[in-house]
């Protein structure tokens, strides 16, 4: 790092430093911490893990805090953080900045986290496996009942991913919870894995292992600008979104550095490192340009989500223990 400061900056030891939970692709965690360091000499400390896992990783240090600031993944388990108190408030002077979703994440969180990105939940699938077994593409939630799809389909596990419970959250609210767990149970008998990770299932269709995944549809975008035979659909009866967001951990060692870093996050210069990164979130400072590959959320049909209700602390392990009980235990 030393060879990258700007004359008279001190050392990045005299900076101090800054440890990070991130719960984005790793691609992008990676460049966040090396951009931030080299702009401001303090030293990045950055794991990446799943929404679920850096929640109880933040509930399980408690009582002695070793990180200082939880960057990106959904919004349900920052705003459950937020309301067991595991985050701190802050007021950036960035907010003025940010779209209205964004903004209302702070407010409803009492200024304990902020959107960051926003992304639309949806299908990805293999177009080359599907045709090769001749499979027609899933464009319905109902369609993933259907028995073409035994054993194509995966999901990741909602107790790690925030993303599996973005889908849990979506199907509760477009269908009613009991037909919701439903036809979770239904869809288990398609379901070939529960990997931990929220990009697991992408992943796995775009190397041909499963032809269809449940994700976030800018998550396809990615696998296809890799190279990889990986289409999307947004799911015809409409779909949730995630408000990706970010978090000061409370009793931070470090939070002079970690509200420099949350700051920094909301610009538009260090939110483009997203689409350089190829992540295609949507970003949430209004200023920040919106990469051409992203999906087009006004296009999208989006169900009102209520973050409120999905990200109270109840609720969400409510439902998650629910599933584990009810469709993860089914052989
Ligand atoms: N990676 C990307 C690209 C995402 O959009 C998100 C959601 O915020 C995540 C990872 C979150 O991962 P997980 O579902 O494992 O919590």
């Amino acid at each position: 790092m030393a060879a990258t400061f700007t004359l008279g900056a001190l050392p990045a030891a005299a900076q101090g430093s800054l440890n990070v939970y991130c719960s984005a692709q790793v691609e992008w965690c990676q460049a966040a911490a090396n951009a931030f360091q080299k702009e401001t000499g303090i030293r990045v400390n950055m794991s990446q893990k799943g929404s679920g896992e850096v929640l109880a990783q933040i509930r399980a240090e408690a009582q002695n805090p070793r990180g200082d600031l939880w960057f990106g993944g959904t919004g349900d388990p920052h705003l459950q953080a937020a309301e067991d108190k595991l985050t701190a408030e802050y007021r950036s002077p960035m907010l003025d900045q940010l779209h209205d979703w964004a903004r209302r994440q702070a407010e409803q969180s009492q200024f304990r986290t902020v959107g960051i990105y926003a992304g639309a939940m949806g299908f990805g699938y293999n177009p080359e496996l599907l045709a090769r077994r001749n499979i027609a593409p899933p464009a319905c939630w109902k369609d993933l009942l259907d028995a073409r799809f035994r054993n194509e389909i995966q999901m990741a596990n909602p107790q790690s991913s925030g993303t599996a419970y973005v889908m849990i959250a979506t199907i509760v609210q477009l269908m009613g919870e009991e037909p919701a767990f439903e036809f979770l149970r239904g869809m288990h008998r398609n379901v070939n894995a529960y990997p931990r990770s929220g990009t697991g299932p992408i992943k796995a269709v775009a190397r041909g292992e499963t032809g269809v995944s449940i994700s976030f549809v800018h998550d396809a975008v990615t696998e296809r600008l890799g190279g990889f035979p990986v289409q999307y659909v947004v799911p015809c009866e409409g779909t949730g979104y995630e408000i990706g967001s970010m978090s000061i951990i409370a009793g931070s060692r470090n939070e002079r550095n970690a509200r420099r870093f949350y700051d920094w996050a909301l610009t538009p210069a260090a939110q483009q490192l997203g689409a350089e990164t190829k992540q295609f979130q949507t970003p949430s400072n209004r200023s920040t340009p919106v990469p051409a590959e992203a999906p087009q959320m006004s296009q999208i049909r989006l169900i009102d989500y209520d973050f409120a209700r999905y990200g109270s602390s109840a609720e969400r392990r409510r439902l998650i223990e629910r599933w584990d009980r009810e469709v993860n235990s089914l052989p």
